[in-house]
């Protein structure tokens, strides 16, 4: 490695460390991504997908094999009836969008389960004063139940609301996203459905799966969840999706999605693929083994801040619900040190020097380190920090492990540069 880039001997001693410790760690990611991978493999061959398939459409999209086959191939590899995935929704939270108002119809309420939704959702629901065609604009009601002291979810609580009133869906954000509570593994998911379903059987589950895809053997379809929805520039687009998102779950939900997608009475019979098939299939199939990269470069760099002395969570030897890493680096200097150094190890953009900057939608500043072959891609090595207690970077990704481990040891590298670790 040293051929290549300026690390310090010490820290290569430290590197080294942590690769060890994270052998137990490392098997079981494979262990999955091999379960997965057959699991992908068997949906393709069950399904018949031909060169045929890889095709593009155009105008209307009438017909697209390729486009209709994909939907059955990514249900059975998520254990769901059937599924929406296109490119053409343009994020994730445009697909949890078209979800919610897919099922929900004036005067239904929801109930979120697991506290405060990720950030972009808030403008969806319309809570904190947002309008602009939200989801309360449509008179749907909201609700959450706010998580207990350990960041778990309440499930007396959740219990109680659902017996005093009714609630068409209730929403489970799987992943942390930019907090620090657990991400929920399936299990807990499936505990969660139960609940629901033992005092409220008519009401839907809905789960925000993103980060969550192929980190473990099955997904919340398979333990009670109605519909779950995610983005394709995350874990199930493997890193080749340039574009797009999922919904996968019951077939007449699904049928209800496709006409928010589209319209009222046409729904998924159009939509052109536009030649964008081939990656969605490439990406599908790559997703088992990348996302088991992502979480090799996230268990260590869990180890190697920890021999460094620095907190993390989960820890690396830990069960995964998704693929997020936080460190949690004490300092605004010294995250700003760990993103600039993190950049330098970026395939895409490694001249680049990330600043501190206010963002739409944040109240402190944020510092991103990306340098992605797809814009924004967080299935691709990254890491995101708002500047403020307990000044945490959230990262995410790594195509590769080697690469990963790069651009992970750049960041502590950057940090002995500044002298915020002596070895
Ligand atoms: C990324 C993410 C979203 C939103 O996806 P975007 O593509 O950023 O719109 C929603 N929820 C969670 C948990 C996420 O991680």
């Amino acid at each position: 490695m040293q051929q290549f880039f300026d690390i310090h001997p010490k820290l290569i001693e430290y590197d080294l460390k942590a690769r060890e410790l994270c052998k137990d760690a490392f098997a079981e990611i494979d262990r999955i991504s091999m379960h997965n991978q057959h699991k992908v493999l068997a949906a393709f061959i069950k399904n018949g997908v031909s060169e045929s398939h890889l095709g593009i459409s155009t105008g209307y999209g009438y017909g697209d094999r390729g486009r209709d086959t994909l939907e059955q191939v990514f249900a059975d590899c998520v254990g769901a009836e059937d599924s929406l995935i296109r490119h053409n929704f343009v994020s994730g939270t445009h697909t949890l969008s078209v979800m919610l108002f897919g099922v929900l119809r004036p005067g239904d309420k929801m109930l979120c389960l697991t506290g405060r939704p990720y950030d972009t959702l808030i403008g969806v629901l319309g809570i904190d004063g947002h309008s602009d065609g939200s989801l309360k604009d449509f008179g749907i009601g909201y609700e959450q139940v706010e998580l207990s002291e350990k960041g778990e979810p309440d499930i007396k609580e959740i219990k109680k609301r659902l017996s005093e009133e009714n609630f068409k869906v209730a929403y489970i954000q799987r992943s942390r996203g930019y907090s620090l509570r657990p991400s929920l593994t399936v299990e807990k998911i499936g505990e969660l459905c139960k609940a629901v379903k033992e005092v409220s059987p008519e009401t839907l589950i809905l789960v925000d799966n993103c980060y969550g895809e192929f980190v473990d053997t099955i997904e919340p379809t398979s333990v009670g969840a109605d519909l779950i929805a995610g983005s394709l520039i995350k874990n199930p687009g493997g890193g080749i999706a340039p574009t797009g998102g999922y919904i996968a779950g019951r077939h007449d939900l699904i049928e209800a999605c496709g006409y928010r997608l589209t319209c009222p009475g046409v729904g998924r019979e159009v939509g052109a693929s536009l030649g964008h098939n081939r990656e969605l299939y490439m990406g599908l199939f790559a997703a088992p083994h990348t996302v088991g990269e992502a979480l090799k470069t996230a268990a260590y760099a869990g180890a190697l801040f920890e021999l460094l002395g620095f907190e993390s969570t989960p820890k690396f030897d830990a069960k995964r619900a998704d693929i997020i890493e936080s460190v949690l680096l004490k300092t605004p200097e010294a995250l700003v040190a760990f993103c600039q150094g993190m950049q330098k190890g970026a395939p895409v953009d490694s001249f680049v020097t990330p600043e501190p900057w206010d963002m739409p939608g944040y109240d402190d500043q944020v510092i991103m380190a990306a340098g992605a072959f797809t814009l924004g891609a967080s299935i691709e090595l990254s890491a995101d920090a708002p500047l403020r207690e307990p000044y945490a970077a959230w990262l995410q990704g790594g195509l590769n492990f080697a690469s990963g481990q790069a651009g992970v040891l750049l960041g502590a590298q950057s940090m002995v540069d500044k002298g915020i670790i002596k070895l």
